[in-house]
């Protein structure tokens, strides 16, 4: 007899593990098949977030930039040290011991949860049965109430320069780097190009970051880009604007990357390229022909606002479908579909997805650029702050950056919250919890923040929205 669930998830990454966790917690009966296999031939759950992407980097920037202060910043605080040395090996075990306890976590909440955690390879037959190839063991078709595909993305390869997991590299390979390279090229400066260039230039790489668009970081603010480029330029990141690369071929001394900018063909050599030029929906071997699930023209599943496919009772979640490729995003999906499944009403607030580049100072955003705001017509006002005030950052000897809030005119809503500076990340969150719940500048003025704290400056550009900056003088 075939095995039976109530929900079948196909992908254990953000999206697939999180919506399998969800419908367990509603009493269904779910089953995860993951194919996932580290460089170490080892299968493990988490999917491109906690194997290759999220975590892993992180780790990273993080040990990174703690070598990079110890070597830059120590001194001004009255440390001394010896000569300070990376150990590349032991940073990469770190990296490694970090993503093996968290992909280990999701197996012991699968287990908690009593999901079935399934591994191998699954495919979407007609009529919601899911076929199962097991790592181990033989082919067997399961029955599914529902069908959730959580199938994830990969790195787009460019045909002028194919992969070779050697020197030419994709994001996954850079993490995994034992060696800080002399020359390190990257094509993007997109968030992957960005914080994988940081890590190794950080480490002493000489990073040249060749990017197709003339505006750095196109989809960001303008205000927040242009601190962003000054800053990155300054840590040695080489940003090649407007230049495309039409070659990239390895010899003996590297790989020779041909481009091109306004100024005509260019040309240079390096250890390693990484190419970050986006990522495509992963759905290789995912859909039996007549699975009656279809794809739109750039291989995205196509869904409605609520992640159902065209299949009544299939529903496809995270990088595989439209929307920000983001594990918060996916996630949410995955709690979306799992309540819709249950019989809930569930909603993800597409317009209210913050948006973080790890990088030093670190990015992050949500709600409308002023671009955005100003080509919509709606009259705003903004108000900014800067870290160099802020009595936190100084400590932190961390004073790059601002908080800037765009703040509709009428109304005083907040439509844009834009951070540019330490722990932006972070920080972003209460300005994405403001815009969930409509907040207006004035709520974020009435609100206490701890002092001295780098939320104040969030607080203060809340208040410079109408020139009452207590800290700054208003403009
Ligand atoms: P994935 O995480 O890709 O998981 C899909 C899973 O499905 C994989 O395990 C795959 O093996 C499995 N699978 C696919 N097909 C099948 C099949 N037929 N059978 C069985 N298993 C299958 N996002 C952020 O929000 N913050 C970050 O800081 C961040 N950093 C990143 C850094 C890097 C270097 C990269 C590459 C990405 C980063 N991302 C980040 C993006 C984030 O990783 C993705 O948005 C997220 O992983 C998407 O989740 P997902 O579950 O949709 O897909
Ligand atoms: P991206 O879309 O962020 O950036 C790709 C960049 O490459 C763009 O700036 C684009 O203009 C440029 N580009 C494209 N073709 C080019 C060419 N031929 N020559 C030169 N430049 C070219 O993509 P990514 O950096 O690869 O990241 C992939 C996805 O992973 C993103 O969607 C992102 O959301 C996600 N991610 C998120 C985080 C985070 O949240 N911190 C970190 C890493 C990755």
């Amino acid at each position: 007899m075939s095995k039976s669930y109530d929900v079948v998830v196909i992908g254990a990454g953000p999206a697939g593990y999180i919506a399998a966790i969800r419908a367990a917690q509603h009493g269904m009966t779910v089953a995860c098949i993951d194919e996932w296999k580290n460089f170490d031939g080892k299968n493990a759950f988490g999917g491109t977030c906690l194997n290759a992407g999220c975590i892993p980097s992180k780790a990273l920037l993080e040990s990174s930039e703690l070598y990079h202060r110890a070597e830059h910043e120590f001194k001004k605080h009255g440390i001394t040290t010896g000569d300070i040395g990376i150990d590349v090996a032991a940073m990469q075990k770190r990296r490694a011991s970090i993503v093996r306890q968290l992909t280990g976590g999701i197996a012991g909440l699968f287990k908690a949860n009593k999901v079935d955690g399934l591994v191998g390879h699954g495919k979407l037959l007609a009529g919601k049965k899911v076929e199962f190839t097991p790592v181990d063991g033989d082919v067997e078709t399961i029955d599914a109430t529902h069908v959730i595909l959580a199938s994830g993305s990969a790195p787009i390869e460019l045909g002028v320069a194919p992969f070779d997991g050697e020197n030419i590299i994709d994001s996954w390979n850079a993490l995994e780097l034992d060696a800080v390279p002399q020359r390190l090229g990257v094509i993007g400066a997109g968030v992957i190009g960005l914080e994988l260039g940081s890590v190794w230039a950080r480490l002493g790489a000489e990073v040249t970051v060749i990017e197709a668009m003339d505006d750095f970081l196109f989809m960001a603010d303008r205000d927040v880009a242009r601190v962003a480029a000054k800053d990155f330029r300054k840590q040695g990141l080489d940003i090649k604007l407007g230049a495309r690369m039409t070659s990239a071929k390895v010899g003996k001394k590297g790989v020779t990357v041909d481009y091109e900018d306004k100024s005509g063909a260019q040309s240079i050599e390096v250890d390693k390229l990484i190419v970050a030029v986006g990522r495509r929906p992963f759905t290789d071997g995912l859909l039996a022909e007549d699975s009656g699930i279809a794809l739109d023209e750039r291989g995205f599943i196509i869904v409605d606002d609520e992640c159902r496919t065209r299949v009544k009772g299939v529903y496809a979640i995270g990088d595989c479908v439209r929307g920000p490729m983001l594990a918060h995003k996916a996630s949410e999906e995955g709690v979306m579909a799992a309540d819709l499944i249950a019989g809930e009403l569930a909603e993800v607030n597409y317009n209210v997805i913050p948006s973080v580049i790890y990088t030093a100072p670190e990015i992050a955003w949500v709600g409308k650029t002023e671009a955005e705001v100003q080509a919509s017509g709606r009259p705003y006002k903004t108000g900014s702050f800067p870290f160099a005030a802020n009595g936190r950052a100084k400590a932190l000897e961390q004073v790059s950056g601002m908080v800037k809030i765009i703040a509709a005119e009428d109304d005083d809503e907040i439509l844009g919250v834009h951070i540019v500076g330490p722990m932006a990340g972070e920080l972003i969150s209460e300005a994405v919890l403001a815009l969930e719940f409509s907040a207006s500048t004035e709520d974020l003025q009435r609100t206490i923040h701890a002092h001295p704290s780098l939320a104040e400056a969030v607080h203060e550009a809340a208040l410079a929205a109408d020139r009452r900056a207590l800290n700054y003088i208003n403009k």
